[in-house]
Parts: C-alpha cells; sequence; structure tokens
C-alpha cells in the first residue's frame, strides 16, 4: 500500500481582512493509497460546499474518507471533522491537550468541537514522526499552536509537505518568520525544521495553510501554481448584479 496521489482539492489564501476579520481560507489536501482516502485539514464552515464539490470531482463522496489529518486545531483547519462519518482523524496529543485548556471564547480553537473530538472513538493521537499510513508522516512543528504538525507525504521519488500553519505563506517561509504564532522563536526552528525537510529530497512541494504550492528552483522558492482568487458581492440594488474582485495578484 503505497501513495498513489496528491491533489490540492482547496488552495489557501495568504489574507486577513482588516475590517471582518481573519478569512480562515486555508489548504485542504486529498492523498490516496490503494486502499485508504486521505485529507490533510478540512477548511472552515464555508468551505463546507466548495469542499463537497472539489471531492466529488475526484469522485470521492464524504463517507468513503478513510482518514483525516488535522495539523492543528484551530476552527479553519479542524471544524469539519464532522463531515467524515466514517474517517478515523488524527491530531497530535499535545495539540489536544493544549486545545482543551483554551479558555472558552478565546482565540481561533473551536471549542466544543474540539471537546467533541477528544472524546470521539474516531480520534487517534498523534507522536512526533509518527507515520499515519505508509508513506505518510507527521511531524511536530509546535510555535503558531503547541502541537501544530506538518504532514509529509512520500509518493515514488517525490515528497509533498503539507505545512498548516506552521509557516503559512511563502513570505513566512523566505523570511523565516511567522505572523499569529504563540511562541515566535519555536515558529523560527520549526519553520527551519520545515526547509530542511523541503532541501532532502529533490522536487519537493510545500503546501503552506494559507498559500499557494511552491517547488525550489536553484534554492529559490516558486509557486507551482496560478493564484485564482476573488470574491463576489451584492452591492447594488439589483439581485442579479454581482460583483466580482479579483484577489490574484497582477
Ligand atoms: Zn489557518
Amino acid at each position: 500500500m503505497t501513495v498513489t496521489g496528491v491533489d490540492i482539492l482547496i488552495t489557501g489564501y495568504p489574507g486577513v481582512s482588516p475590517s471582518n476579520g481573519g478569512m480562515g481560507w486555508s489548504s485542504v489536501g486529498l492523498v490516496r493509497t490503494g486502499e485508504r482516502i486521505v485529507l490533510v485539514d478540512t477548511g472552515p464552515f464555508g468551505a463546507r460546499d466548495l469542499l463537497r464539490r472539489r471531492l466529488a470531482e475526484h469522485g470521492v463522496a464524504p463517507d468513503e474518507v478513510t482518514d483525516v489529518v488535522l495539523t492543528h486545531c484551530h476552527h479553519d483547519h479542524s471544524v469539519n471533522w464532522t463531515m467524515f462519518p466514517n474517517a478515523r482523524v488524527y491530531v497530535s496529543r499535545i495539540e489536544m491537550e493544549w486545545a482543551l485548556r483554551v479558555p472558552h471564547g478565546e482565540g481561533p480553537v473551536p471549542e466544543l468541537y474540539v471537546r467533541e473530538l477528544a472524546s470521539s472513538p474516531a480520534t487517534t493521537l498523534l507522536e512526533d514522526g509518527d507515520e499515519i499510513v505508509p508513506g505518510i508522516r507527521a511531524e511536530l512543528v509546535p510555535g503558531h499552536t503547541p502541537g501544530s504538525l506538518i504532514v509529509t507525504v512520500d509518493h515514488e521519488d517525490t515528497r509533498t509537505i503539507f505545512l498548516g500553519d506552521a509557516a503559512k505563506n511563502r513570505a513566512e517561509l523566505v523570511c523565516r518568520r511567522a505572523d499569529a504564532t504563540l511562541d515566535a522563536p519555536l515558529s523560527r526552528d520549526s519553520i527551519a525544521r520545515i526547509w530542511t525537510r523541503w532541501e532532502e529530497v529533490p522536487n519537493t512541494t510545500v503546501i503552506p495553510g494559507h498559500d499557494l504550492p511552491m517547488g525550489l528552483i536553484e534554492g529559490e522558492c516558486h509557486y507551482q501554481a496560478v493564484r485564482q482568487t476573488s470574491v463576489q458581492a451584492r452591492l447594488s440594488a439589483d439581485f442579479d448584479d454581482l460583483t466580482t474582485f479579483d484577489l490574484s495578484e497582477t
């Protein structure tokens, strides 16, 4: 049983809204082996319909997903674990212990979903370096949260690393500095660890929690996809008049 395919179902976006708060537009990955259908992160509530559609485009129904790996417990990555009734749900033990201690009403942990996850028979707690299925390994990268994970997928001679929010975007990777972290020095160490994993296998793709996939060309970090992000708004009194704002870089 080896990895047969890696796809990005939803691509994250490195933005926040100063007027309306964090958007939580995060990356969701799909990894398949001969027998298992694995999701890496689940997106925020607003991604549910899109996620169902993207799964359907890949011929997958939610009840066919066998494994869901959560890079960390923030709502925009974890809250949709309930969409997958037959999946084992993986989260790091350190993350779960921390998330349960976060006072309700503080920060981006969805308190009630985390409490439910902690008592669910579907939950499996991971330690640093655990193999989830053959070819898919979790590694602790604390900082953004105490039990954040990266998920490394080795597939033939290529490697894909889902970064969660250990490095949320290209700027954090290149500058080796993280925003919105609980521990900035730990985040720096974790980003250094990501670079080690990135550079040790040629043709490795990294997928940050809130950005496009990237690869290295002669040591330089390059996007491997074109951003296609937009917002539609109903700003006039005409019901049929939708204004589209393109959020892709020019
Ligand atoms: Zn996030």
